[in-house]
């Protein structure tokens, strides 16, 4: 479970809110059953509860995890708002596979148009998606979703990052695949990686265009075009394949 506090040894730790809730009535656990807390400076600990209360659970400390979980890139998924709850599903698995943090953003060809309102109840909602997939992942950095009304605003966020990789369709029909080769092969660790990811009908030239502009690089996939949801599991997955097999 996130907590949402910095790590300070204590004999007793106690918790309350949501994280009691799922611990008491969603899994049931009693007294002598053991998880991990994860605290908002990272550090994860095995706990053991030692009493159950009205409204919290008391746990004491067993062990320090010491196991890394999380890739040495933090990745950013952005993606041109897909349809339908394409996006939910994106960001269970993509935070399954590591990624640091979700953007969406309205691309040209996105079918879906969401006010202010709905954004930010899909946002909720999505941030929820994402902590519940890193609690069972048992990932150390809890992913924030920010979602965005105006592909302008995403465009200003590029300079927050050491790299800005597009995955553009077009570039795999050319079998141009070096730039994810190549980030492969000498990106620093801990770098921040800004990658991005079309929806159903892709990007239109002139927003490549203006990636491009703000120092982006275009890149395939490999030679099958993958389906909106697809493409950020492959390149997550391509990742953790080279830094962590
Ligand atoms: N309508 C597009 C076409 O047929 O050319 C396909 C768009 S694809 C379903 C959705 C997004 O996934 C693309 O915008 C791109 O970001 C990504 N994508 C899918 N396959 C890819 C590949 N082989 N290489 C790079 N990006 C890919």
């Amino acid at each position: 479970y996130f907590i949402d506090e910095k790590y300070e040894p204590k004999t007793t730790y106690k918790i309350s809110g949501e994280p009691y809730h799922h611990i008491t009535h969603v899994m049931r656990m009693k007294e002598g059953a053991q998880f991990y807390l994860v605290f908002s400076d990272q550090v994860v600990i095995q706990v053991e509860i030692i009493g159950i209360y009205s409204h919290e659970v008391h746990v004491k400390e067993i062990a320090k995890e010491n196991q890394e979980k999380e890739l040495s890139l933090a990745i950013t998924v952005a993606c041109g708002y897909p349809k339908g709850d394409k996006f939910e599903w994106i960001v269970q698995k993509a935070t399954e596979l590591g990624a640091a943090e979700f953007i969406g953003f309205p691309a040209k060809t996105s079918v879906v148009k969401w006010d202010e309102k709905k954004l930010a109840k899909k946002q909720q909602r999505l941030a929820k998606i994402a902590r519940e997939a890193a609690e069972q992942s048992q990932r150390s950095v809890l992913p924030k979703v920010h979602l965005l009304s105006k592909q302008e605003d995403f465009l200003t966020l590029f300079s927050h990052y050491d790299y800005v990789l597009v995955a553009y369709e077009e570039s795999a029909k050319q079998g141009e695949t070096a730039e994810l080769v190549h980030l492969l092969q000498t990106v620093q660790n801990n770098s921040r990686v800004l990658a991005i990811f079309g929806p159903e009908g892709g990007f239109l030239p002139e927003e490549t265009t203006a990636f491009l502009q703000k120092q982006a690089v275009l890149c395939g996939l490999g030679p099958r075009i993958l389906r909106a949801e697809t493409a950020p599991l492959y390149l997550l997955s391509a990742v953790s394949y080279h830094l962590e097999l």
